[in-house]
């Protein structure tokens, strides 16, 4: 969804208010969201404003998608939220813009656009990619797959776990014993 600055009202633009919202489950098509395996926005809102040539990106959304478990690989259902303002400087006037950039609020988020219109999937896709976690597990307790037998040790008890460890370790110690 593409728009340009002179499409921008002097009040500002409600994106979605004026574009319809049906794009809003489409938007993250084509990203690699990983490490989920799917993500879309089920809500979003934004408001950009023009300020002598600088945009203002005001919104927020809420994501929904699905990951494997980093430990069972079990799909896992993952869903998180983000308010957001970023500050957007026409990329020639970068020297000046940075300079400027620097002396606003310092968690402030500021990119760059070409002047002229921003991609509005763009934004949602880098507010996303900021928010994807590093690794998703099913549970704090997930047990895992064994590495002995490959059982989900959430399911089913394997006996290679009972008694005897069987780190790396311990065939270390087995072959030894078997040399000597
Ligand atoms: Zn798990
Ligand atoms: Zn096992």
């Amino acid at each position: 969804m593409y728009i340009r600055v002179s499409e921008i009202p002097g009040g500002g633009l409600d994106v979605f208010a004026a574009r319809g919202r049906s794009a809003i489950p489409r938007m993250l098509e084509g990203m690699d969201p990983a490490p989920l395996s799917t993500c879309r926005l089920t809500d979003a809102e934004l408001v950009l404003t023009a300020e002598s040539g600088d945009l203002w990106a005001e919104g927020l959304y809420t994501a929904e998608g699905e990951a494997p478990c980093d430990r069972c690989s079990e799909p896992v259902a993952v869903r998180f939220a983000k308010a957001f303002r970023s500050l957007l400087v026409p990329k020639a006037r970068e020297p000046a813009g940075t300079s400027q950039a620097e002396l606003r609020e310092e968690d402030l988020d500021v990119g760059y656009y070409d002047g002229r219109g921003l991609e509005v999937n763009d934004i949602f896709w880098e507010q996303v990619a900021l928010e994807l976690p590093l690794k998703v597990i099913c549970s704090e307790e997930c047990r895992g797959i064994c590495p002995s037998c490959g059982a989900n040790r959430n399911r089913e008890p394997c006996s290679c776990s009972a008694g005897t460890s069987q780190g790396p370790f311990d065939v270390l110690k087995n072959l030894k014993g078997k040399k000597e």
